[in-house]
């Protein structure tokens, strides 16, 4: 009698699909391991993945040195309260505040992006005592209360409504709305430096600098969200260096420890130390993330894996060009965070990607995002580049 090979895979997708909170509906594809760019099926198939998981694993699956770092530090201590110190925590504080622009140099450890911004919409509160916000059309900023007020999607937000009271949204680019929004009464302007889930899009030059002089003139906090565009994704450490505008919070995640969830706010003397317990969390700045960041945020720097990424998406920009005018609208972004912005909606792209063992993303309707690991090898970008092209051709 022969017996039937079980389907695992189906088997994980229904369970997910039955058991899960639903509101994530898994494709019929399941990953149970990952090697640099590489995510492999149980049966062994390879696919590319330029998603990173949505930018968070930037040093690809699996990488040796956060997987070493994770693996030590779980062996000597997971949990500590922040109320203690610790080698992890510390050692970590010193590396990120050495490398933020100044004058930042303090920063709240949190577990995800959203809670990042959610620090920045405390923290801006705190050190102003106003209570509006200007955020933008297009801005996404995460799907907590606070951080969902400042996301402009009308989809994400109608079902929650009411959200926080004093939050406005205006054109992204448009400096002279700012001018206009901004007033005595904001305690917070939050920018993403180029819009992630918005369609990838670049602030236009100057445009920071205008919305600095704007929040310092008013005496609003500037808050940036580099949740995405952080820890080298777009060929600099951090995007708001390349317009050399310094916000006063800076909030972070994704990618700052190789997978591991870890969010932060960081900010500088404009704001000083926090009232203690205005703000906390149980599990932020565990030793585990910590370390898993520190591991991260030196594999960064030791190869310059910002300017690989720089390297990485000059050449992807160029390869892509070809598409305007074709297939593509418009072809955008910054180092290894590119946008297709196509003439017809994305779905069936994705799919024939995926048809063709490519993981890639969306970023609204009709734009193709591939936020694919920073280590990404040369050859394997390539390819993710060459299958672009053929289904976009
Ligand atoms: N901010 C930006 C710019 C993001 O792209 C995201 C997630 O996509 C977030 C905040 C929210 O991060 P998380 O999903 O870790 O809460």
């Amino acid at each position: 009698m022969t017996v039937a090979p079980i389907d695992r895979a189906a088997a994980w997708v229904a369970t997910e699909t039955d058991h899960g909170a639903g509101c994530v509906r898994p494709r019929p594809l399941a990953f149970v391991d990952g090697e640099g760019a590489r995510l492999y099926t149980e049966s062994g198939e390879e696919y590319l993945d330029a998603s990173a998981s949505y930018g968070v694993a930037s040093l690809g699956h699996a990488h040796p040195r956060v997987t070493a770092a994770i693996a030590d530090q779980a062996r000597r201590l997971v949990a500590l309260t922040p109320s203690y110190a610790n080698d992890a925590r510390a050692r970590y504080l010193d590396a990120l505040t050495a490398v933020l622009p100044a004058p930042l140099d303090r920063a709240f450890l949190c577990n995800s992006g959203t809670e990042a911004v959610e620090a920045g919409l405390k923290i801006s509160r705190l050190a102003t005592e106003r209570h509006g916000v200007v955020a933008c059309a297009r801005g996404f900023h995460g799907r907590t209360m606070g951080a969902l007020s400042a996301t402009a999607e009308r989809a994400h937000r109608a079902p929650f409504t009411p959200l926080l009271q004093g939050v406005g949204h205006v054109r992204y680019g448009d400096a002279a709305a700012l001018d206009e929004a901004i007033t005595e009464e904001t305690g917070a302007v939050v920018l993403e430096v180029i819009q992630g889930e918005g369609g990838v899009r670049p602030a236009p030059d100057g445009y920071l600098a205008e919305a600095r002089r704007l929040c310092d003139e008013r005496g609003a906090l500037l808050v940036f969200d580099e949740v995405q565009t952080g820890f080298g994704r777009t060929g600099t450490l951090f995007a708001c260096e390349r317009e050399g505008v310094v916000p006063d919070v800076l909030c972070l995640g994704k990618g700052i420890a190789g997978g591991v969830a870890m969010g932060a706010a960081a900010f500088g003397p404009r704001v000083g130390a926090l009232p203690p317990g205005s703000h906390g969390s149980t599990f932020g700045g565990n030793p585990l993330a910590c370390a898993a960041a520190h591991a991260t945020l030196e594999t960064l720097l030791d190869h310059d894996i910002p300017r690989r990424a720089a390297a990485l998406g000059e050449h992807a920009q160029e390869r892509l060009a070809p598409l305007v005018g074709g297939a593509a609208r418009e072809v955008r972004g910054r180092g290894l965070m590119v946008g297709i912005e196509l003439r017809t909606k994305v779905a069936p792209v994705l799919a024939a990607l995926l048809e063709r063992r490519v993981v890639a993303l969306s970023a609204g309707r009709n734009v193709l995002r591939l936020l694919p690991p920073l280590v990404i090898e040369e050859d394997e970008w390539d390819a993710v580049l060459d299958r672009v092209l053929e289904v976009l051709s």
